[in-house]
């Protein structure tokens, strides 16, 4: 297969005027978990990562698999009120307002080598808040990767320039 033509294109969602990019109906294919997890691993694997870092909710089906092939932890990044232990906290500003993301607190990071994966890079508001906390808990962020890039919205600009970020595609 060709895992692209599987992404659903959903106009006005989930405000007037966006283009969601949907990758479920990729997942929902039988090749195509295997195939995105093949070409993200090939993308990953020279960074050499100790751990997988993920934010809710795709990126958590992303994540799973990746770690596994490669051998490596795995670290859930998530939204507000959902995790049950102590947390460290992170804003990131949003068009309107602001949200936050959260880790557990007192996860064995401390200088391991991390890679943020998620399955879209719109403004990098999400993926940034994500390395801040790994930067707090002593990790190295060695990389970032994406399925999906969308370009214009220039994510790459809020990440550090000295770390290297891969999407299987621009769009
Ligand atoms: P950012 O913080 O603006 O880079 O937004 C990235 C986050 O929002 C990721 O967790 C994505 O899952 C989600 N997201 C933003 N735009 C899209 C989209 O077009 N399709 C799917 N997810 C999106």
């Amino acid at each position: 297969m060709q895992w692209l033509q599987y992404v659903r294109e959903i106009p006005d969602f989930p405000e007037p005027g966006v283009l969601f990019r949907d990758i479920l109906p990729v997942l929902a294919h039988p090749d195509g978990l295997a195939e995105i997890v093949q070409e993200l691993e090939a993308l990953i694997r020279p960074w050499q990562p100790e751990v997988i870092m993920a934010p809710e909710a795709r990126g958590f089906l992303l994540a799973g698999p990746l770690a596994f092939s490669l051998n490596v932890g795995l670290v859930a990044v998530r939204k507000p009120g959902k995790l049950p232990a102590p947390v460290i906290d992170e804003a990131y500003t949003l068009e309107y307002g602001e949200n936050h993301l959260q880790m557990e607190a007192g996860l064995p990071l401390a200088g391991k080598r991390v890679v943020i994966v998620d399955d879209v890079l719109a403004t990098g508001g999400t993926v940034a808040a994500a390395a801040r906390l790994a930067h707090r808990a002593g990790a190295e962020v060695v990389g970032f990767a994406f399925l999906i890039e969308l370009v214009s919205l220039q994510g790459r600009s809020r990440l550090s320039s000295e770390v290297p970020v891969g999407a299987l595609t621009a769009l």
